[in-house]
């Protein structure tokens, strides 16, 4: 529907940017310094900015089918999960770094089923998730449980950047593994101390550098 993209577009610069001239100029002159790195499943239902209360300027958002990081040995090509990550480590000096994934989340129920016909990319890229797959049968429950052992796949995957491992250890980084559930509107987070998924409020907080002990 072009006609309602295009009334969309209106109504944010005539009532969204007026309200927020200011500190979008100041991004622009200042450049923009965010200190979140957020990698998130593509899904519609995912809206990175309500999960974490932010507004411009705050988040560094990579997203794609499955929130997957892809090795590090660039034999997944031309990535640019794997761009964005670098730049945010290398160049906006990110001190989190969060994988979120979600319940219903149609990459992880993909991993149980035979691929679309005409996909081309598609059966590859899950193969980027083929490690957390449980040999059960698809419920609801083993894809909840797939969904989280994935994010814990993704998190191992990035302590193979070794400029991510490195500031991890030296406590600049903090990573975060989140699993939202959409329908409880509840993000439950990586634990460090008992390496489960808990409700934001009763776990600790920060995977952080504890993550090398919790991942190996
Ligand atoms: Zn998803």
């Amino acid at each position: 529907m072009p006609d309602d993209l295009l009334k969309r577009l209106r109504r944010f610069e005539k009532r969204y940017f007026p309200q927020f001239r200011r500190e979008f100029r100041a991004l622009v002159d200042r450049g923009q310094r965010p200190t979140t790195l957020f990698i998130g499943c593509s899904d519609s239902r995912l809206v990175p900015h309500l999960l974490t209360a932010s507004g411009p300027g705050e988040l560094f958002v990579v997203r794609n089918v499955g929130s997957f990081v892809p090795p590090f040995d660039a034999s997944h090509g031309y990535h640019g999960t794997c761009a964005a990550i670098e730049f945010a480590v290398l160049h906006l000096d990110v001190r989190d770094i969060v994988v979120c994934g979600h319940s219903h989340c149609g990459a992880i129920r993909a991993l149980y089923a035979d691929p679309h016909p005409e996909a081309v990319h598609m059966r590859e890229w899950l193969e980027l998730g083929r490690d957390a797959v449980m040999p059960v049968q698809a419920t609801e429950e083993a894809l909840r449980r797939t969904e989280q052992r994935s994010i814990v796949l993704q998190l191992e995957r990035l302590m193979g950047y070794p400029m991510v491992a490195s500031r991890v250890r030296k406590g600049q980084i903090y990573l975060h593994g989140w699993h939202y559930l959409i329908e409880e509107g509840r993000v439950d987070v990586l634990d460090v101390e008992s390496g489960r998924f808990m409700p934001a409020g009763a776990a600790r907080g920060e995977v952080a550098r504890d993550v090398i002990d919790l991942l190996q």
